[in-house]
């Protein structure tokens, strides 16, 4: 009966932002309810990973809330229940169709991976240069499989660094992110065109790239070109002046499957450039290849983008991304730590993090060159190599951190009043989140036991020895429960 569905619907509604519910809720529709377990439709792939990823609990909930009972959600693509019932109909009974369904789910799950076998183990290539080589038609040379995908990555315009497993995904750049690989596992059938923008070095050319990469990586015979608009207006120009605008045509309009034009932006003003784009982005369109485009701003913001190309922009999805927040931030920068052995210790992290709020490529730029300076002088990179190196490097740093403050933050967390931390009680509610600040101010601050004895109340350094020795003791001993606690005071104490 939809009827449940129905109110489940104006439960949810009153439970998301109208925008989320009118991006992700409109679009499910009812299709049937066996026992338990209520079916539901969507229109494609992206839509289904994202609501199970996404919503599957709330919905869940608001079905369980409607009905009394402890209701299952099975959520697929328009078209697969119907496919399913269809199968199973003649052999298996009515009571068993959830299973039916969920058997038929793999099925199709596991036909789909076979489309990865179109690209064989070890490919064989003759080699195109090489006079011996070449002399000798039987010396052949393999390549390895993951070798010549490499290569054409390389062939394509791609950065073979900047791959979908390289970039963090945190909530400013999530939306955009499923995007991308949305339309990187189903080339032209998700999004088409896909419109990507945001601020300077908040990883748009990382993204474009790793549609492209993975793009390849199950389909190495496609075609993929990768190119900057500046890029694409000076091959234009060439073309022209070489008289050579067929070639021109059919490297974009014909040998292509897939086009992804980095900073669209810049064609805006430059007239034929835009009617050449226009045209290939037309003959492309229709011929049913994908196309992806980044942008600093929205096509309708474009300054000097005509109105017929903006509008085209639209046809699919347009995407942004926003500076990432503090947790993504240094998430980041692990990352990159680890992808260039620098050993960056979470005080570093978080000042790093703290003092770069908006630009991905200044807060890597900077923690490499921090990584190579403690390199070249052989000292390790401790929180005062990084604040004196930052200094030099005239980059504000971010507000530091102060006991008083710490100790504002710990108290309000276990809801006890700064005095309290302060004062001389040593009952366990007390006395834990008191080690606890303490460890931080240690750890956050330059301060020395004495001082820090001082400013929690005059109290004896000892004392403070004691419990940074203790909360320290605990953090290595991975007391899972302290540690989450910790990352979550040092992300307020930052933000
Ligand atoms: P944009 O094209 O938006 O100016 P880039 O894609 O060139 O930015 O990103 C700048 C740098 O920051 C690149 O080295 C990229 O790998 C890195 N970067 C940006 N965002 C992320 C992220 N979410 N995860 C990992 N690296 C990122
Ligand atoms: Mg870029």
């Amino acid at each position: 009966m939809t009827d449940i569905w129905q109110t489940a619907l104006c439960d949810l509604k009153a439970k998301v932002s109208a925008h989320n519910f009118d991006a992700w809720f409109r679009n499910i529709r009812f299709h049937h309810q066996q026992d338990l377990t209520v079916y539901l439709e969507v229109s494609d792939d992206f839509f289904k990973a994202w609501i199970e990823d996404n919503y599957l609990d709330l919905i869940e909930d608001a079905l369980r809330s409607t009905t009394g009972a402890r209701i299952e959600v099975v959520i697929d693509v328009e078209g697969a229940f119907d496919a399913i019932s269809e199968a199973f109909d003649a052999v298996i009974d009515l009571e068993e169709r959830p299973v039916a369904a969920r058997m038929a789910r793999i099925a199709r799950v596991s036909q789909d991976d076979t489309q990865g076998s179109l690209f064989p183990e070890r490919v064989e290539l003759v080699p195109l240069g090489g006079a011996e080589i070449g002399a000798n038609p039987v010396i052949r040379a393999t390549l390895s499989r993951e070798e010549e995908l490499q290569r054409r990555i390389q062939a394509a315009g791609l950065n073979p660094r900047y791959t979908f497993e390289e970039y963090v995904v945190g909530p400013s750049n999530q939306f955009t992110h499923a995007a991308c690989a949305a339309v990187a596992s189903k080339p032209a059938q998700s999004y088409n065109p896909l419109f990507v923008f945001g601020g300077v070095g908040l990883g748009k050319t990382h993204l474009l790239q790793a549609v492209g990469i993975e793009i390849l990586r199950n389909n190495p015979a496609a075609r993929v070109l990768n190119l900057s608009s500046e890029h694409f207006m000076n091959q234009l120009i060439t073309s022209l002046r070489n008289k050579d605008m067929n070639s021109f045509r059919m490297q974009f309009r014909n040998n292509c499957d897939v086009l992804l034009v980095d900073d669209i932006q810049f064609i805006g003003g430059k007239d034929s450039t835009q009617e050449e784009f226009f045209h290939t982005f037309n003959a492309l369109h229709q011929g049913g290849k994908q196309i992806v485009v980044t942008s600093d701003k929205p096509p309708k913001e474009l300054p000097g983008i005509e109105e017929r190309l903006a509008s085209r922009f639209a046809w699919g999805l347009i995407a942004d991304i926003q500076p990432p927040e503090i947790e993504t931030r240094l998430a980041i920068l692990e990352k990159k730590a680890e992808a260039d052995g620098i050993s960056l210790s979470k005080e570093v992290g978080m000042l790093l993090a703290s003092s770069i709020r908006t630009n991905v490529r200044e807060l890597e730029g900077t923690l490499i060159r921090l990584g190579a300076q403690a390199l070249l002088v052989g000292s390790p990179l401790t929180l005062d190599f990084a604040r004196q190196m930052l200094k030099r490097m005239h980059v504000e740093q971010g507000r530091q951190v102060n006991v008083e403050q710490i100790i504002r933050v710990v108290a309000a967390h276990f809801d006890l009043k700064a005095a309290d931390i302060k004062g001389a009680r040593r009952t366990r509610n007390i006395s834990e989140p008191r080690q606890i600040a303490m460890y931080l101010a240690r750890k956050h601050t330059s301060d020395s036991f004495p001082e820090l004895g001082r400013k929690f109340g005059g109290k004896d350094h000892t004392t403070v020895l004691a419990a940074c020795r203790k909360i320290e003791g605990l953090v290595q001993d991975e007391d899972d429960q302290l540690i989450a606690l910790i990352d979550e005071l040092e992300a307020l104490l930052i933000r």
